[in-house]
């Protein structure tokens, strides 16, 4: 690399106002443009709940639980950096109040901090501040951008916020502090507001942090006067004041960044060189497509938290990055799994030209699920069923072809007499929830000549779980003899990890989770054939 980098710049994305003003996308936008400047940049979650980790979270609550290949499970952000900036991330990219808590508990226990009173500040700060320099470490990165959750003012963020207060001190110029806010546009005043805006820094302020650049949300542009405005109530030059345009696309986030300089910004203000253009073909290419599909075709995900579209983020994006790749754009519906039964599926399903069968746990809606694979199998729709998908699959194949008519998960159904998909061996002396399901990356053995090894185009892969049941060998010939193979082995295990159907033009059932790996610049394999499948079934009808 040719700029001088002596040690890792740190980057702290706060947000205030409001949540969900995307926080994630704007940290990841700005480290894809870092990247594309040749520097090396990581991103790091920290979540202010008191959970160890999001796995235990209902989806309702916190949206899709994101693996890591280390078997993380992470906050759905981090699948917003990997499918920006398509480098893994782990363990140590996401951090929660509970596991700071634990870990300063756990010290305190062993006697390290023996005599000493415990408290927020230095101990909960300093393991803070370690979590955050961890990354750091080594000058591995030229950039640690470390996204807080929550918004400032919330009790639970504090103890994060003067960790960077105390960093900034530490640190000087090394660290930089982008604080993403709202800057409302009230109808009937036709006019854009800057208070809210002025508030949130004024709470920064009083904890002790200036913001260095001001993100400012908005869904109208902000004209100079407003932009001047916001720099003198909040002591920044206008320069720093960016604006965060609503757009239909998160991927357009990073070009709507780069017009406002921001990497600019962000590289003066940490004194790191500029001397470079961004390097974003690749991406402009992606959206050029994206933007411009030759064809549509209708694609149905069914699951039971279709009312909460973050709960199913990565297979919706995957969904993206597939159409992107065969120039066509995924009209997607969600069903819910509750409302479809064998008398109302055609309704549901009519038109669809691909089904996917979404992962998740429990009993509500799995007849739904059962009902919909059942109709793609019998009209030969492509089908596509993630972790539990493909467990339903079976359960499927088990009752209407094989006629093991109560077949089921034990996971469902402990008591059925032919338990197609059962409950682990490594499982059954588990009794713990948190962070102890088969989690992160394992190998798989793709057989020769099946169809999933013409898609992946290789024999050994390597894919991400989250489950505890797994198909049930002894059923093994009995699904293999009547058409239903599997296709793909841990190679330590047998554990089997694809199904797919002979005599049909698509239908896959995996027990890892591919959506996890599908990113802006490697669209996952399977959902690109897929995708492809799904067309080739539209244009035939
Ligand atoms: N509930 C199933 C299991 O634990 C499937 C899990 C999932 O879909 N992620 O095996």
């Amino acid at each position: 690399m040719n700029h001088p980098t002596e040690t890792t710049k740190y980057i702290f994305v706060t947000g205030g106002v409001t949540s969900s003003l995307g926080k994630g996308i704007i940290s990841a936008s700005l480290a894809k443009l870092l990247q594309a400047r040749g520097y090396s940049v990581t991103i790091q979650k920290l979540d202010p709940y008191i959970n160890i980790d999001p796995g235990t979270l209902n989806p309702y609550e916190h949206g899709e639980c994101y693996v890591t290949v280390d078997g993380a499970e992470t906050d759905l952000d981090l699948g917003h950096y990997e499918r920006f900036l398509n480098v893994p991330t782990t363990q140590a990219n996401n951090v929660t109040t509970g596991r700071i808590y634990q870990t300063v508990i756990e010290k305190e226990r062993r006697g390290d901090y023996l005599g000493e009173t415990v408290q927020v500040i230095p101990h909960i700060t300093d393991e803070i501040k370690h979590r955050i320099k961890l990354l750091g470490e080594n000058n591995q990165y030229d950039f640690v951008i470390t996204e807080i959750g929550g918004t400032v003012g919330d009790i639970e963020s504090l103890p994060y916020i003067e960790s960077i207060r105390q960093l900034k001190w530490e640190m000087g110029p090394r660290c930089l502090v982008i604080h993403l806010t709202l800057v409302p546009y009230l109808a009937a005043a036709k006019e854009l507001k800057t208070k809210p805006t002025q508030h949130s820094v004024k709470t920064m302020l009083e904890y002790g942090v200036q913001p260095d650049i001001l993100v400012c949300r908005t869904e109208r542009p902000l004209n100079e006067a407003i932009r001047n405005k916001i720099a003198l109530f909040c002591n920044v030059d206008a320069t720093s004041v960016i604006e965060s345009i609503d757009t239909n696309s998160i991927y357009k986030v990073p070009i709507l960044m780069k017009e406002e300089k921001l990497d600019l910004v962000a590289l003066k203000k940490t004194r790191m060189a500029a001397n470079c253009k961004p390097d974003l073909e690749k991406w402009e290419e992606f959206l050029f497509r994206l933007e411009n599909p030759a064809k549509t075709v209708n694609i149905g995900l069914v699951g039971k938290y279709v009312e909460l579209v973050d709960a199913y983020k990565s297979i919706i994006e995957s969904l993206i990055h597939a159409g992107t790749s065969n120039d066509c754009k995924v009209n997607l519906k969600l069903i819910h799994s509750e409302e479809i039964n064998r008398v109302n599926v055609k309704k549901h399903l009519e038109g669809l030209s691909g089904i996917v069968v979404a992962p998740g746990f429990g009993d509500r809606g799995i007849d739904g699920k059962i009902a919909a694979i059942s109709y793609a199998r019998r009209n030969k729709i492509p089908f596509f069923g993630i972790c539990l998908g493909m467990q339903c699959a079976v359960v499927e194949f088990a009752r209407n072809v094989l006629n093991l008519k109560k077949a089921h998960s034990t996971e469902m159904d402990p008591g059925t007499p032919d338990p197609v998909i059962d409950f682990m061996e490594e499982q059954k002396k588990i009794n713990m929830k948190g962070g102890t399901m088969r989690l992160g990356a394992f190998p798989c053995v793709v057989n020769p000549g099946s169809k999933v090894h013409g898609i992946y185009g290789k024999e050994l892969i390597s894919e991400r779980h989250r489950h505890r049941y797994e198909f049930n060998n002894t059923y093994l010939k009995l699904f293999n003899d009547n058409g239903f193979e599997a296709s793909g082995f841990n190679p330590g295990t047998d554990l089997v990890e694809i199904m797919e159907l002979k005599n049909h033009p698509w239908f896959v059932g995996v027990q890892f989770h591919p959506e996890y790996s599908s990113t802006v610049a490697q669209p996952h394999p399977l959902f690109v054939d897929f995708v492809r499948a799904a067309v080739d079934k539209a244009e035939k009808n």
